[in-house]
């Protein structure tokens, strides 16, 4: 199978049920927690690949909007929005315009990588933290001013070159397992603390206590859950 046509298989195996429906609904209703961590990780370490790649073609930025491959010349055609609905029709019924946008950009991509452009081959997975983004139900993003609005937090619209600087972040399907499973137990651990269950817990990546702290600021109380490990977890909960 050439690139092109493994993509088409990936895209359209998206399954359509986890975006049916969703459009109104508030973040916390369909994504939980650790789900969301998992997103802004795929999303950070997409900017940082392009920001790779803006450094490599010597640009110093672009927009969540563009295609890599336009980024070096390329062109989309009229009818590349209706021939993605033929080719992968779970999409007929998602309406989540950015989410469309960058699988077409993903697929072009893909013809470029099956006719050995030399740019393209060396960007090979550029886009995977999306796609993965878009098969595991957090593909409900759009932009809103200068911003990329999901239940992850703040992403700019912008991508800049100097993401690509950026250390790269582990996105297998076991890191990003362990990522909701820290979060999981963190929100279980306050749980049991607010109920008054001193019992401690311990860190799942290193193993050191987790400590709670109390932040209150305007009226408004959170918890932070550190690792007592310098730059291990570390999250805040309500
Ligand atoms: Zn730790």
């Amino acid at each position: 199978m050439s690139y092109h046509e493994l993509a088409v298989e990936r895209i359209k195996n998206i399954d359509a049920k986890q975006y049916i429906g969703v459009s109104n609904k508030r973040y916390s209703e369909f994504r939980s927690r650790g789900e969301y961590e998992v997103d802004a990780r795929l999303i950070a370490e997409y900017y940082r690949r392009v920001g790779a790649y803006l450094q490599f073609i010597s640009k110093e930025v672009t927009s969540i909007y563009a295609g890599m491959d336009m980024l070096i010349g390329y062109k989309m055609v009229d009818n590349e929005w209706d021939e993605l609905l033929v080719k992968c029709p779970n999409f007929v019924e998602i309406d989540c315009m950015l989410m469309k946008l960058i699988s077409i950009h993903y697929l072009r991509w893909c013809t470029l990588l099956d006719n050995s452009n030399n740019i393209a081959l060396q960007f090979l997975d550029i886009y995977e933290p999306m796609i993965i983004l878009f098969e595991r139900g957090g593909g409900r993003i759009s932009t809103h001013h200068h911003e990329l609005v999901g239940g992850f937090g703040a992403f700019s619209r912008s991508i800049d070159a100097k993401r690509g600087d950026k250390k790269p972040i582990d996105i297998s399907d076991n890191a990003l397992k362990t990522i909701i499973e820290e979060i999981e137990l963190a929100e279980a651990y306050l749980v049991e603390h607010k109920k008054g269950n001193l019992t401690e817990k311990y860190c799942i990546r290193c193993g050191n206590r987790l400590i709670i702290h109390y932040n209150n600021k305007f009226g408004q109380q959170w918890y932070k859950i550190k690792c007592e490990t310098k730059d291990c977890f570390d999250n805040n909960f309500s």
